[in-house]
C-alpha cells in the first residue's frame, strides 16, 4: 500500500490528509506532529487570550481520534520529523514524549511545517514575560501571567494584523496597551494613508501608539516589571510583553535534505505543490508562492492559502491534476471595533515591482443607505491598471461591511475583472445591508469615469506644492470646520454663477467631502472649457494622508 507521510498537522498538513483519505481510500495516512494537538485554530488564539473564547478546547478543531475514527488517518502527536533521506524515501522521527529515535518509510512525503514567529536577537529578549503567539500552549501561559500577576499594562510589539488582534483582547481584558511598529504606519501592509484610519482609531480607543521607533532592548526594572527601550530612547514599562513582528518559514528539514528553497526564504513549489524532489510536496507557511498580482514569488502566511494548498498537495498524490492558482493576500483583521481589509496589491508593493501603470480611487461611501439608521463610513481604495481598468488590488477600512466588500473584489481580482465589471455588478442590496449603487459598484464607475475620460484625477501628495488653483466645492459651513490650507471656497451649489471668479491661466483642482460633488464640479467645469482634476476621496482622504504627514511639500 502507498504510504504518505505529512510532517506538521494544522492548517496545511491536517487539510491535506483529510482530502487524500477523500479521494484515495487505499493509502496509509500518517501526520507527525511534534506539539501536543492537530489541527487546532490558530486563528483563534488572540481570541483566547481575551476570553472571547472561553474553554481552550473550543479551540480544538479535530483530535487525532477524531482523525483515526472519522478518515482512517494516524495522528502522531509528540513526534517530530527531524531528517528527511531522501535517497531511501525516509524520514527520522523523535518520539519526544518517549525519546525514542525511529525511521519511518515513504512513497509521498508532505512537508507542512508552518513557520516559526520572530524573535530579534535583543537584548533581554528571552527574559521572562515577553511572549509569541503561535500555539495553544503559548496562549495558555499568556493567559495564566495576566490573571496570576494581575498585569495591568501590556507593550505589544508589532502591529500587523496579529499584533492588533492581541491589542484588541489585551485592552479587552482591562490592561492599558501600548503598541509600538518600527515601520512608520501600523498594519504595514496596507497603504499609509488607508492606515492613517486605523491608527487614529487606536489612539480613539485608548491605545498608545508609536511608529517608526523600532524596539531596541528589554530590561526587568527593580520592582520586576519589564523595561522596552527603542532606539530613540523611549522606554515603557510593562507587566508583559507581545512579540508579534512576523514569522519566517520553517524551512530547516528542508533545507537539509537539499530541497530548493526561494528567494523569499520559503521552500520552492510548483503549481501542484511539489518541491524540487518528486516525491516530496509542501504546503502553507513554509512554501513560497507565486503572487497574482505581480506573479512574483511571495510568502502568504495565511490560513486559506494554507487549506487550499494541502487540498492541491492531495489531489497531486492521489494523480489527479490539480494547479494552485497563487496568492492574493486576502486579510481582514478586527481591531477594537474596526475592520481593516485588502487584497491584492497596494501601491506600495506595485511601486517596488514597476510591472505596471496603475491609478487608484478613493470613496467613503456608507455601508448601507444613508436614509437607513446606523450607516457607518467605509474608506475604500481601488487600484487598477491603466489603461484597461484591470483590478490590481483593493483596501478598505471601517465599522461595517467592509469584509464584504472585499471579499466580492477578490473574487473579481481572481477572476481578472476590470473596474468597468465592477460597474456592472449585481450586488445583494436591501436598505438594511447595502445601497442600490453598492460601495463595489460605485468605486467602479469613479475608476471607470476616470479611465472613459470624464474626469481627469490629482494626487493629494502633490497639492501642497502644485501651481494649481485649489477650490473647496463644500458649503462654507464645511469649508469653515476645515479645510486644504490655500483652498479657496467656491460651494457647488453656487458654481453655476461663480465660475467666471476662476482663473482662466491655471489648472483648477477641486475637492469636496468625499469626491462626489468634486466629481459634479468638475464635469462642469471641464464643459465650461477649464483645465479640470478632481482630487480622489475628497477632504476625508486628504485628513487621511495630512494624518501621516503625506501631505507635506
Ligand atoms: C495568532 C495567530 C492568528 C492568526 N490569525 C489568522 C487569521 O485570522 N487569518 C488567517 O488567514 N491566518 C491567520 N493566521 C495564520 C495561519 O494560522 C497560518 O497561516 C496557518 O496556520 C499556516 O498553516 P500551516 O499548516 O502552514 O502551519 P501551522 O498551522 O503553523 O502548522 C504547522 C505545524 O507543524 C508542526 N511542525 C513543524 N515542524 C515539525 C516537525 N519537524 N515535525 C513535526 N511537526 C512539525 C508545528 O508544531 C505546527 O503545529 C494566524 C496565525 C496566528 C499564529
Amino acid at each position: 500500500m502507498r504510504r504518505v507521510l505529512i510532517v506538521g498537522g494544522v492548517a496545511g498538513g491536517a487539510s491535506c490528509a483529510a482530502r487524500l483519505r477523500r479521494v484515495d481510500e487505499n493509502c496509509e495516512i500518517v501526520v507527525f506532529e511534534r506539539g501536543p494537538y492537530v489541527s487546532f485554530a490558530n486563528c483563534g488564539l488572540p481570541y483566547y487570550v481575551g476570553d472571547v473564547i472561553q474553554e481552550e478546547k473550543k479551540l480544538l478543531v479535530a483530535t487525532p481520534e477524531l482523525f483515526q475514527s472519522r478518515f482512517n488517518i494516524e495522528v502522531r502527536t509528540h513526534h517530530e520529523v527531524v531528517g528527511i533521506d531522501r535517497a531511501a524515501q525516509e524520514v527520522d522521527v523523535v518520539d519526544l514524549q518517549a525519546g525514542r529515535a525511529y525511521r519511518d518509510r515513504y512513497d509521498a512525503l508532505v512537508l507542512a511545517p508552518g513557520a516559526t514567529p520572530i524573535r530579534p536577537s535583543l537584548p533581554g529578549a528571552d527574559l521572562e514575560g515577553i511572549f509569541t503567539v503561535r500555539t495553544i500552549p503559548d496562549s495558555r501561559t499568556i493567559r495564566a501571567w495576566i490573571e496570576e500577576r494581575r498585569a495591568r499594562r501590556a507593550v505589544v510589539v508589532g502591529a500587523g494584523f496579529i499584533g492588533l488582534e492581541m491589542v484588541e483582547n489585551l485592552a479587552r481584558r482591562g490592561l492599558e496597551v501600548t503598541v509600538l511598529e518600527a515601520a512608520s504606519q501600523v498594519m504595514p501592509m496596507l497603504d499609509a494613508e488607508m492606515a492613517s484610519y486605523v491608527e487614529a482609531h487606536l489612539r480613539a480607543h485608548g491605545v498608545s501608539v508609536h511608529t517608526s521607533d523600532p524596539v531596541a532592548a528589554f530590561a526587568r526594572t527593580a520592582d520586576g516589571a519589564l523595561k522596552v527601550t527603542s532606539s530613540s530612547g523611549a522606554e515603557w514599562e510593562a507587566d508583559l510583553v507581545i512579540l508579534a513582528i512576523g514569522v519566517r518559514p520553517e524551512t530547516g528539514l528542508a533545507a537539509k535534505a537539499g530541497l530548493e528553497l526561494g528567494s523569499r526564504g520559503g521552500i520552492r513549489v510548483d503549481q501542484a505543490m511539489r518541491t524540487s524532489d518528486p516525491h516530496i510536496w509542501a504546503v502553507g507557511d513554509a512554501v513560497e508562492v507565486k503572487d497574482v498580482v505581480t506573479g512574483e514569488w511571495c510568502v502568504a502566511p495565511l490560513a486559506g492559502p494554507a487549506n487550499r494548498q494541502g487540498r492541491v498537495a492531495a489531489d497531486s498524490i492521489a494523480g489527479r491534476q490539480p494547479a494552485f492558482r497563487g496568492v492574493q493576500s486576502t486579510v481582514v483583521c478586527g481591531c477594537l471595533g474596526l475592520t481593516m481589509a485588502l487584497t491584492g496589491a497596494t501601491e506600495k508593493r506595485l511601486k517596488v515591482w514597476g510591472g505596471c501603470e496603475y491609478e487608484s480611487v478613493y470613496l467613503h461611501p456608507g455601508h448601507h443607505s444613508a436614509y437607513y439608521p446606523g450607516a457607518k463610513p467605509i474608506h475604500m481604495k481601488l487600484t487598477f491598471r491603466k489603461p484597461d481598468g484591470l483590478l490590481l488590488g483593493a483596501q478598505a477600512v471601517g465599522e461595517k461591511g467592509v469584509e464584504r466588500r472585499i471579499d466580492v473584489l477578490s473574487m473579481a481580482l481572481q477572476k481578472q475583472a476590470t473596474v468597468f465589471d465592477l460597474e456592472e455588478a449585481e450586488l445583494c442590496y436591501a436598505p438594511q445591508y447595502g445601497a442600490a449603487k453598492d460601495p463595489v459598484n460605485v468605486a467602479g464607475m469613479i475608476a471607470a469615469n476616470l479611465l472613459r475620460g470624464d474626469v481627469r484625477l490629482a494626487r493629494w501628495e502633490e497639492a501642497p506644492a502644485t501651481d494649481a488653483y485649489l477650490v473647496d466645492v463644500r458649503e462654507p459651513h464645511e469649508y469653515g470646520a476645515g479645510h486644504v490650507p490655500g483652498a479657496t471656497n467656491v460651494p457647488l451649489s453656487r458654481l453655476r454663477s461663480d465660475w467666471r471668479r476662476l482663473p482662466r491661466d491655471r489648472e483648477i483642482w477641486v475637492y469636496c467631502a468625499a469626491g462626489q460633488r468634486s466629481y459634479y464640479a468638475a464635469r462642469l467645469l471641464a464643459q465650461l472649457g477649464f483645465a479640470v482634476r478632481n482630487l480622489p476621496g475628497g477632504y476625508q482622504t486628504y485628513k487621511a494622508f495630512a494624518l501621516r504627514g503625506l501631505t507635506k511639500p
